[in-house]
């Protein structure tokens, strides 16, 4: 359910749009524009002070893939495009601005542009829809339809670092109010892999599903002693399907996702800690064999999107990944960083990239921490001696520290 109403709010108008220039590469020339005459605010019903329906109208002169969530403190509805020019047009230009406390809308990040709807109340999204241009306008017309709700159905994006995120350049609109703190500690989803009827890697007595939940809790404790919350993917020896993994982290609302391992791999093959981010196009040998292992068939759907066009999820799920692969991938350096610092020996390239289907959650930064190999003599040692686990533990959980406030201070940046 959670996951249906994430799709909701990553809406793709065009499957055409797959083909569409890639992020990066987007001649300046070409971005969309809005066409300020053709777009509106409207209330539906009398004004009684109270908060009415609102039909947000914008023209734009070609289609983009955009995506629609709301943000409390105060209410507020965002819209992200991937990019449209909005220079040169004014917020207060726009036909019923003033039914709402403020608007601001800018480009935001490079490839992305944002609108920020400042909004009277909690309200909750009933349509969202591009269609061809109306009324001798050219392009799209972007539709919108929200709704007051009461507090307890407002569902707002809950990650506390994307909140940051939520103003468009101060530049562009003077209005625009730095935003609080976030409210609550970082909510770390560890995932210790394997359990149930699927042990992972197993030598002699030792299941890789056991090691891995040991582990877990160690971590936790880390973490939880350095000020953060841990939501685990699994609390005992039962299966957990992958795409329930990626949910348990979604419906707690997790900001960063790590998923444990120690796999197997014939002998000589690999050594050393690693750290995984995602990578559809990884194709190195061992990297796919131990996709492979880590999903098996029946479990490689990942996330539930059966009813839904897969071009048209592949290029959502890739929209959604712009924002969270760098934050992923910078979690992934820190980690290194302090594993380094306490002296505890990885594989020689520790990064990588793999198709794991544990990683593609499109929102939550996720890696998957491969310990060690079971079949390795060395990292078996390793993960047996309580020192070295305690030691990989507090360098990950200082990891996590060190990410958390570079990832702060991007999103500040990311705003000036
Ligand atoms: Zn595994």
């Amino acid at each position: 359910m959670r996951w249906l109403f994430a799709l909701l709010l990553i809406v793709l108008a065009l499957p055409a749009l797959a083909e569409g220039p890639k992020p990066g590469g987007h001649p300046r020339s070409g971005l969309a524009r809005v066409d300020l005459t053709h777009s509106a605010i409207a209330a539906e019903g009398r004004d009684r002070g109270r908060p009415r329906p609102l039909d947000l109208t914008l023209t734009i002169s070609q289609p983009v893939p955009y995506r629609v969530y709301f943000l409390d403190g105060p209410p507020r509805l965002v819209v992200d495009f991937r990019e449209v020019d909005f220079s040169g047009a004014r917020t207060g230009d726009l036909t019923g601005a003033d039914l709402v406390p403020d608007l601001r809308w800018g480009r935001f990040r490079p490839g992305w542009s944002r609108m920020v709807v400042e909004l009277p109340g909690p309200y909750a999204l009933r349509r969202a829809q591009q269609v061809p241009a109306r009324g001798g306008a050219q392009g799209a017309l972007f539709a919108l339809r929200i709704e007051p709700v009461d507090q307890d159905e407002f569902v707002t994006r809950g990650h506390a670092l994307s909140a940051l995120w939520d103003l468009p350049q101060p530049a562009l609109d003077a209005a625009a109010a730095a935003p609080g703190p976030a409210d609550r500690p970082l909510r770390i989803a560890i995932d210790p892999g394997h359990g149930g009827h699927d042990p992972g890697a197993q030598v002699g007595a030792i299941s890789e599903a056991a090691v891995m939940l040991g582990f877990a809790t160690e971590l936790a404790e880390e973490l939880t002693r350095a000020g953060f919350e841990v939501l685990p993917t699994r609390k005992d020896d039962s299966f957990i399907p992958l795409e329930r993994r990626m949910t348990i982290a979604r419906a707690g609302q997790a900001d960063l996702f790590i998923s444990l391992h120690a796999d197997a791999l014939p002998a000589g093959e690999a050594a050393g800690l690693s750290i995984y981010t995602w990578n559809q196009d990884a194709d190195d040998r061992a990297t796919r064999e131990l996709a492979m292992r880590h999903d098996p068939s029946d479990l490689v759907s990942g996330l539930d999107l059966a009813r839904t066009d897969d071009q048209v999820v592949d290029v959502l799920m890739d929209l959604a990944r712009l924002e969270t692969q760098p934050r992923s991938e910078g979690f992934a350096k820190f980690v290194v960083l302090e594993l380094r610092q306490a002296g505890i020996g990885m594989h020689r390239q520790p990064v990588r990239g793999a198709a794991f289907s544990v990683l593609k959650s499109p929102d939550i930064p996720s890696v998957l921490i491969e310990l060690g190999f079971l079949t390795d003599p060395g990292d078996r040692a390793n993960l047996f001696d309580p020192d070295w686990r305690a030691g990989t533990s507090r360098a990950i959980a200082r990891a996590v520290s060190g990410w958390a406030q570079d990832d702060i201070a991007r999103a500040g940046l990311s705003r000036k």
